[in-house]
């Protein structure tokens, strides 16, 4: 299938050799697919890990699969905290855990991003390998090692381990809540601006790039843009054109062993986002969400304020910003324009507005001033930051 061959070619590039990579199966019905590999590999002892809603979705469907071929099959159900979310922090972690038999041989994560954070932490501690089964097309972290969890109230993402496989059915993904296909689509389209400031850093900061996984990359954005409206019907197409996007740029970010290409400034003020909702204990919003959101704000600032930065005493970055600034320009105005972006997340359902997404235009402003600290990497985000005359505004 065509993800494994651009995969296997860009491992090649890497000089990545005897490179396993998960098996991966998107189709409509491809849930029956799960029973044979499980048999294939000789998992006896097996757990699914659900909550409330994806139980619902696919995993009453798998249990019963397993259980009439006469597999050992144990269901956990993760619970909701008081705002009806399960939340990746240390008593699910914990409750995953009491509940994991020390002869369990696979996990099986049914779910969208969190119960595979929660799940591939406690594989990769347990030394028990899991399988994907995604219920939404949500997030680009399914196939990748990063398991952002929550603890002690603060946001940390830990390199843990990939799946063994991943079946996604696209039957299943098209019956998730439209909330969480805009999600996804938000993932996506974030790639505009990560593209661009991982461009930013490695021409200034002088960081890893790789030509062939940002043109991948490039390609997988244009593909969900130009099938936007496939992707808000939710249709066949639509919905195997982003969840292939997606989970191609999981195995990108795998296999570099770093998220430049999919996460730059935008990711940097959903982290301040979620961070301050965490501290206030309020409701967590959908990831991809709010990563939307992000990207039209960047694109708009970098619209409004990279564009002089060659003219102004930028001291030792000078050279290398004078040097690169025509190339990094270019890509800049080849992004759409953040009302251009923000028509295309309304397509999907999704929200378009910081205001929307319930945010005070305060923590906006503060994010933006202070969201390049959370993660060192050079972007457009700290170089605007680093050389501004004075704190920045929002709206802008
Ligand atoms: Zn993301």
């Amino acid at each position: 299938m065509e993800i494994a061959d651009e995969i296997y070619q860009l491992a090649q590039e890497l000089g990545v050799k005897n490179v396993t990579l998960p098996k991966i199966e998107v189709g409509n019905g491809v849930l029956a697919a799960i029973l044979p590999f499980v048999l294939e590999n000789d998992y006896k002892h097996i757990i699914l890990v659900v909550d409330d809603n994806t139980y619902v979705a696919a995993g009453k469907q798998i249990e019963k699969m397993l259980v009439e071929a006469g597999m050992e099959t144990k269901t956990v159900l993760l619970k909701a905290n008081r705002h009806q979310q399960v939340i990746a922090d240390e008593a699910t972690i914990v409750e995953l855990l009491v509940e994991t038999p020390l002869e369990t041989d696979i996990y099986i994560a049914v779910g969208s991003g969190t119960i595979h954070d929660i799940t591939r932490f406690c594989g990769s501690k347990m030394n028990i390998p899991f399988i994907s089964v995604p219920t939404a097309a949500s997030v680009d972290g399914f196939t990748s090692k990063g398991s952002p969890l929550i603890l002690r109230g603060v946001k940390q993402t830990i390199q843990t381990t990939f799946p063994v496989a991943v079946f996604a059915d696209i039957t299943i993904l098209k019956a998730a809540p439209q909330e969480m296909t805009a999600a996804g689509f938000g993932d996506i389209l974030a790639k505009y601006t990560s593209l661009l400031d991982w461009k930013i850093s490695a021409c200034i900061g002088g960081e890893p790039y790789n030509r062939f996984a940002a043109e991948m990359t490039r390609k997988s954005l244009e593909a969900c843009v130009q099938n936007v409206s496939k992707i808000a019907k939710a249709d066949d197409e639509g919905v195997t054109i982003l969840i292939h996007s997606l989970i191609e740029s999981g195995l990108v970010m795998l296999l570099l062993d770093f998220s430049r290409p999919a996460s730059g400034g935008e990711h940097h003020l959903s982290h301040y986002w979620e961070m301050d909702l965490l501290k206030k204990d309020a409701k967590q919003l959908l990831h991809g969400a709010k990563v939307g959101v992000a990207t039209a704000i960047i694109v708009d600032l970098y619209k409004q304020k990279l564009k002089d930065l060659p003219a102004r005493d930028t001291g030792e970055y000078g050279g290398r910003i004078r040097g690169n600034w025509q190339s990094i320009m270019e890509i800049l105005d080849n992004i759409p324009s953040p009302k251009e972006i923000r028509n295309l997340i309304q397509k999907t359902g999704g929200p378009t507005t910081t205001e929307e997404l319930g945010l005070d235009d305060e923590l906006v402003a503060q994010s933006i001033n202070e969201a390049f600290h959370l993660r060192d990497r050079c972007t457009g985000l700290l170089l605007i930051n680093k050389f501004k005359e004075k704190d920045l505004t929002y709206p802008l």
